[in-house]
């Protein structure tokens, strides 16, 4: 459902991705592990339509997504791609339902089936207790479990997933871990996340290593 062919970027005079090639299938979860400077959020920026590569192609389902103009990318980034970095960048004026909710108004979705959808994915991930409550009333793993809610809000056939676990201690990290299993089996979810978590390394379908801008195993 994802396919990356010869992917290449420069940062000024840095070539920082020289040249990746990557497929994920459709359910997947794929884990990338590297040092740090290999070039793995850049890739997954890529990747998610935030930012182009300097050579080679990116096509999801049969869109191919490095063509498309800047307004068409991020509508495609609005309506088909989900993130969820290690800070959560919720808005903090916000509550938590809402937070879940813009980016369904975004993709122009009526605000009533949003804000059902919306109470629905709060209620699976255990938060129907907390949709009033803004950010910085949660915690930790509440408010990466909210970050995960509207990742999914407009179904999207792929979440990228940048270190989710690196500001949470284990047993939320952990918790994370179950939620991402637990919705592949529900919906099928595609994952590609990047981690430094040994254990969602491990527990993930394939694990790609990348070192200085390529995928080595
Ligand atoms: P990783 O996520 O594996 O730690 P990054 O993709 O963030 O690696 O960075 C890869 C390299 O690109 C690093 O050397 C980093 O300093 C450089 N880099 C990342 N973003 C930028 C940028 N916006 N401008 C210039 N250099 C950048
Ligand atoms: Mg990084």
């Amino acid at each position: 459902m994802l396919t990356a062919t010869n992917i290449q970027k420069y940062y000024g005079q840095l070539w920082v991705l020289k040249g990746v090639d990557l497929e994920i299938k459709q359910g997947e979860i794929a884990s990338i592990v590297g040092p740090s400077g290999s070039g793995k959020s850049t890739l997954l920026h890529i990747l998610g339509t935030l930012d182009k590569p300097d050579k080679g192609e990116v096509v999801v389902g049969n869109e191919r997504i490095n063509f498309l103009n800047e307004r068409r990318m991020a509508a495609f980034r609005n309506q088909h791609v989900g993130f969820v970095f290690q800070f959560h960048h919720l808005l903090p004026e916000f509550s938590a339902l809402e937070n879940v909710c813009i980016p369904g108004w975004m993709a122009g979705r009526s605000k009533k089936e949003v804000a059902d959808h919306a109470l629905s994915l709060l209620q699976m991930l255990g938060l129907e207790k907390r949709i009033d409550n803004k950010p910085n009333q949660l915690s930790g793993g509440e408010q990466q479990r909210v970050a995960v809610a509207r990742a999914l809000i407009n179904k999207p056939a792929i979440i990228f997933a940048d270190e989710p676990t690196g500001n949470l201690d284990s047993a939320n990290a952990r918790e994370l871990h179950q939620l991402f299993f637990t919705l592949r089996q529900q919906f099928n979810q595609t994952f590609l996340i990047v981690t430094h978590n040994e254990e969602l390394a491990q527990m993930s379908d394939r694990l790609l290593h990348m070192k200085d801008g390529k995928i080595v195993q």
